[in-house]
Order: structure tokens, then C-alpha cells, then sequence
């Protein structure tokens, strides 16, 4: 992102403004008179800390500006209780990863500098020796690990020669560390990662091996790592390795109070050392890309129901918009009202916060073959940004009523993607960003179990349970999408908790009416190293869907398969274009880190530059 620079004067202006949570406003610049839309944002630290120390808009991200008024007319005030509530998502658009330089370097011909920082080494457990077959089991031996390749230091050369490899055998995740004089007696670390048996790497371990690196370096601050890379890995999962590696070492300080910024940007050297390293080049900026992208997801994610409504939201929206050069429309209650889309607008009546609809839109430019026709795809994603159940409310034990901010984890996958592929720019597809995004509540406006809606496409809805609203806003979002014309649409929602138990945590699960299109989505979760899996919609369970009164209920009153029933109920709200429905309730949070993974941007921009070529 480049940084703003502006003239002392527009500095000395916004800087005597007093401080509040959120300040926009509107300045001309340039001969031309044209208007700059300003929003500065309340989360830099620096601002409030010193107001004598040079404007947060040099070094600062949070500033941003756009000289499009359609752009300020989308922009909508937060509703306030309290004037002391926030009324925008504080997003860090600028990361450590940003000023980390990365080299890349052949194996063979240029050895890695040991003058200072960490050297790691990844190596694989020794092959196995087939004379003792049958002993082990574990694909590992006792025989002990051997380096290959050398540094540009003979000290650290004889150290590795020997090896020093005692109680190491390359297991997965495992570590073993040395702190060594070089020849100019300068002291440097040097560690083995273990990566367990030669090419058996899959995203699994790739995200154990990067954890183990990622403790090292916030363990011990070093401002230069240089990565030896011993074993033989595929490109996807060596941009995997990065992404993940990336993703790890950024922590989220956005709500702490104390400026920690400088604790997770030491690193600023990253030097990889690959066999055949022209192969391997082009995927670094990729996973920068990819990094971010998710990244961005999942500080959307992260950020709580009071920061994170459908009106600041779609806010954020309209910034991405601006930033990455994408069409942008937000849909306001009363053109949502004019669409009939009774089943979105009916979830959203108990909020404080209007319904926002997100549209925003990519079109690549259309190159080649003439007759080859710009493929038009539609993304949805889930957009609740507190799900309370409604009047059915989440009480029960298990329902995790307070990790419900992250049921708009499907929105933030598909605004991460529009990050990716507005950055990307690919030739030849023309994407559609949808998100039906409000908030679940309880009032006195809420709808009600019982209440009897109507669809954009005409359809009456009883709705069985308030509870199962996600369906509810993606119909008329899938209806609107089908409108477009588009070739494919695919939605992405934390929609069933049901996915705990038949995929658990790490595997998506993949519905849809089009086997072609799912072969699509499931490749493109094997290049993006993201898991998911095919399900089944199972027609018999359809009637299970029945309405006495209306054409029918939000949920199935007899059959358990819930994921399966909300496939078949979506399955309603679309004519006869290709469609895939990705289930990420599973594997949207990562319970053991308490953060979200920002699952599905990879995948669904993979989709897109899989399909685009
Ligand atoms: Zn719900």
C-alpha cells in the first residue's frame, strides 16, 4: 500500500481537530479543486500519544483517501447507544510483512552468509533402511541425518559436517538449536527443524514445521533468518509454508492498549535457500498476496459485534473498494425493500444497524481469443455480524453464543479474495463480491418463530427456527447473484454447527448442484492447500423441509443431517446456474489459538485464477 504524503497545511488542518472516534472530511487539493475524502482512523497510537509528533498520515495506514464522491455517498454513519461506541473496524492495512525483504537464492550456487542472525536447516527424517524393515513403523531410522549443503563459513561447515545431530531424527515439528562462534568469532543460531519423511509434506505438516520456525523467532527477535531448504517441496505448499509462516509471526494488537506494534517487527531479512530456485520465485509475491488477503479476513473476523456491524462493515467494504480499484455498490434498506428480499431484510429487523448488502465487482480485462467470452462469477459470503439466535437464542450449552461475531467469517473470505484478486488482476473473469451482511438480535422488531416471510423469488418461508437465519439472507443473496447472469456462483457461510461433527475442524464441506463446479472447488482446495470435501445433498430429505401453511420451513423438523438440509433449502433459491455451497461453520475459528484461520480466501481466489485462465 503506498503511504500518503501530504502538505504541512492539510496536516496542521486535521491535526487541531479534536479526537474522536472516527473523523472523515472532505478537502480540495490542486488546481483542479477536487475533492479528497479523508478518514482518519482512531486506533493510531502514535496520534494520541503525541499530538506534536509528525501526522500519523506518513507513517500510518489507517489514513486513507479516495477522490470519488460516489465513493463518500456509500460511506454511512455507524448508529451510536453511547457516543462512546465505536463506529468503524480499526483494520491494520500496512503489516510487518510489508517491510520484510525476502531473497531467494539457489542451493547449489550461492551459500548462505553466517555472519549473523538464525540459520535453519529443514531437514527430513533419514530415509528409512529397508534391510530393518518391519522395526520401526514410523517411516523413520536411527541412522543418523545428513546436511548437504554448506554456509559461507568454515567453522559453522565443520560443525555441520559432523552433524551434532544427537537425539534429533527429523520428526515433524521437532527442534534442536546451537549458538556457534563463526570463523569471525561473532556468535550465530543455528537450528534443525525436523520435517518428518521425505515427501510426505502435506498443509498439515507444512503448518507444523512453519509453527516450530515461528517459536524460534518470537523467541528470539532475530532481525535476519535465513532458511536452508533441505528437503524437496511442491510450489503450493513452498507459498504455503511462507503464507503461513507470515500469518503466524503478525499478531492482531489492534485492541490491546499498549502500542506493542515494535514486538512482531524485528524481522527484516528473510534469506531462502531452495534447489532449483528459479521455480520457486514467483510464488513469493503470490504469498505475500495470499497472506494479506487472509489476513485481512481475519482481522474482520477477530474484530468484535461492537466494532464489526453490518453499517461498518460494509464501510470497510467501500475502503476495499477504493484500495484495490474494485466497482463498489451498497445496497440501502429501501432498494433491498424494492428487490422484495423479505427473507434477508426479516433477520435484520431486531438490530439497531440497518441491512447492507456489498456488491462489489472485478473486471479483468478481456485478452486472447475473442470468442473466448469473459466467465462471470459470483461469490457470497455469510454476513452476520452477531448471531444471538433471535428469539431462539443461542442458550443451550455448546451453542458458543460469545465466538458468534464470527458468523461474517464467509463475508470477510470473500471480501480477502476481492483484496487478492484486485492486487492480482487477472485477464478474462469478471467477479461479483455479494454479501448479505445485518446483525441477529433480539427486540421488539425482531421476526419471530412462526413468522411466515417471502423471498426475492417469490417463495414463502416459514421459519421453523430463528436460529438458522444464514439460510435466510443467502437466499435472497443467491437470487440477486443469479440475476447477474453469472456463469458460477459459489457462496461460502459459517452455516451448520453440525459441520463439528462430521468434518470437525479442518475440512470444509463442499454441496452443490453442479459435479463439474465442485471438481473446480475441490481442485482449487488442493492448489490453495486449504481442505475441504465433498457432501452430498440428499433429495429424499427434501420433504423434511415441508410447510403446512407456507412453501416452506427454514428447517427440517425430523432429519439430523442439518448441513445437508440447509444445502437443500439454499438449493430452492437457485434456477439453474452452476452453484457450489462451501460450509466453513467447522473450520472458520481455530479453537486452539482462539483466532480465526481466515479460511476460504485462498481457496476462492484460486477458484477464480484457476478458472480464469
Ligand atoms: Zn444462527
Amino acid at each position: 500500500m503506498p503511504l500518503l504524503r501530504l502538505s504541512p497545511q492539510i496536516k496542521n488542518t486535521y491535526w487541531n481537530i479534536p479526537q474522536k472516534s472516527f473523523r472523515t472530511g472532505v478537502i480540495q487539493f490542486g488546481e483542479s479543486k477536487k475533492n479528497l475524502i479523508l478518514h482518519l482512523h482512531p486506533f493510531c497510537k502514535s496520534a494520541s500519544a503525541d499530538r506534536r509528533s509528525p501526522p500519523f498520515f506518513e507513517s500510518h495506514p489507517f489514513s486513507s483517501i479516495s477522490n470519488s464522491e460516489e465513493i463518500q455517498k456509500m460511506a454511512t454513519l455507524v448508529p451510536q447507544v453511547v457516543s462512546l461506541d465505536p463506529t468503524t473496524i480499526p483494520i491494520d492495512y500496512h503489516t510487518p510483512i510489508d517491510d520484510l525483504n525476502i531473497e531467494i537464492k539457489d542451493i547449489n550456487d550461492k551459500a548462505c552468509t553466517a555472519d549473523e542472525g538464525l540459520i535453519v536447516f529443514l531437514l527430513n527424517s533419514a530415509p528409512k533402511d529397508s534391510s530393518s524393515s518391519g522395526s520401526g513403523g514410523n517411516g523413520e531410522s536411527d541412522s543418523p541425518i545428513k546436511i548437504n549443503s554448506k554456509v559461507n563459513d568454515n567453522t559453522i561447515n565443520e560443525f555441520l559436517k559432523e552433524g551434532n545431530m544427537e537425539s534429533f531424527t527429523g520428526k515433524i515439528g521437532t527442534s534442536k538449536s546451537f549458538y556457534i562462534a563463526n570463523d569471525k568469532k561473532k556468535y550465530v543460531s543455528l537450528a534443525y527443524i525436523g520435517c518428518g519423511p521425505a515427501n510426505e509434506e502435506t498443509e498439515l505438516e507444512i503448518r507444523k514445521i512453519a509453527y516450530a520456525l515461528v517459536t524460534m523467532l518470537h523467541d528470539n527477535k532475530y532481525k535476519k533468518v535465513s532458511i536452508i531448504f533441505e528437503i524437496k517441496i511442491q510450489e503450493n505448499l513452498f507459498r504455503f509454508f511462507l503464507e503461513h509462516l507470515f500469518y503466524e509471526y503478525v499478531t492482531d494488537e489492534r485492541f490491546k492498549s499498549a502500542d506493542k506494534s515494535t514486538n512482531t517487527d524485528y524481522m527484516k531479512n528473510l534469506s531462502l535457500h531452495i534447489a532449483n530456485a528459479d521455480l520457486y520465485k514467483g510464488q513469493i509475491d503470490k504469498a505475500r498476496v495470499y497472506f494479506y488477503g487472509t489476513y485481512y479476513a481475519a482481522q474482520l473476523i477477530a474484530a468484535p459485534s461492537n466494532y464489526c456491524n453490518p453499517v461498518s462493515l460494509s464501510n470497510a467494504a467501500v475502503e476495499l473498494a477504493q484500495k484495490v480499484n474494485l466497482e463498489c455498490k451498497i445496497l440501502n434498506v429501501k432498494e433491498l425493500e424494492d428487490l422484495k428480499m423479505g427473507a434477508y431484510l426479516s433477520v435484520g429487523k431486531g438490530s439497531m444497524y440497518p441491512n447492507k448488502f456489498i456488491h462489489l465487482t472485478y473486471k479483468g480485462a478481456q485478452k486472447g481469443d475473442n470468442q473466448n467470452k469473459r466467465k462471470k462469477i459470483a461469490l457470497i459470503g455469510k454476513g452476520i455480524t452477531f448471531d444471538s439466535g433471535g428469539y431462539n437464542l443461542k442458550a443451550a450449552p455448546g451453542s458458543m453464543i460469545d465466538l458468534m461475531k464470527f458468523d461474517m467469517s464467509g463475508c470477510a473470505a470473500v471480501l480477502g479474495c476481492a483484496y487478492c484478486i484486485g492486487t492480482i488482476k487477472p485477464d478474462n473473469v469478471e467477479v461479483h463480491f455479494l454479501s448479505a451482511v445485518c446483525e441477529n438480535m433480539v427486540s421488539k422488531n425482531s421476526y419471530r418463530p412462526g413468522d411466515i416471510i417471502t423471498a426475492s423469488n417469490g417463495k414463502t418461508i416459514e421459519v421453523g427456527n430463528t436460529d438458522a437465519e444464514g439460510r435466510l439472507t443467502l437466499a435472497d443473496a443467491l437470487v440477486y447473484a443469479e440475476k447477474l447472469g453469472v456463469d458460477y456462483i459459489v457462496d461460502i457461510a459459517t452455516l451448520t454447527g453440525a459441520m463439528l461433527y462430521s468434518l470437525g475442524t479442518s475440512y470444509a464441506g463442499v454441496f452443490g448442484n453442479n459435479d463439474q463446479l465442485i471438481n473446480k472447488i475441490l481442485n482449487s482446495s488442493k492448489t490453495s492447500n486449504e481442505p475441504a470435501w465433498w457432501l452430498p445433498i440428499i433429495n429424499e430429505y427434501r420433504s423434511s423441509l415441508n410447510s403446512k401453511y407456507a412453501d416452506l420451513n427454514n428447517i427440517s423438523s425430523s432429519v439430523k443431517a442439518s448441513s445437508v438440509v440447509a444445502s437443500l433449502f439454499l438449493k430452492e433459491f437457485i434456477e439453474n446456474t452452476p452453484w457450489a455451497h462451501i460450509d466453513i461453520a467447522g473450520v472458520s475459528w481455530n479453537f486452539k489459538a482462539r483466532k480465526p484461520k481466515g479460511f476460504g480466501v485462498r481457496l476462492l481466489t484460486e477458484f477464480v485464477l484457476n478458472d480464469a485462465v
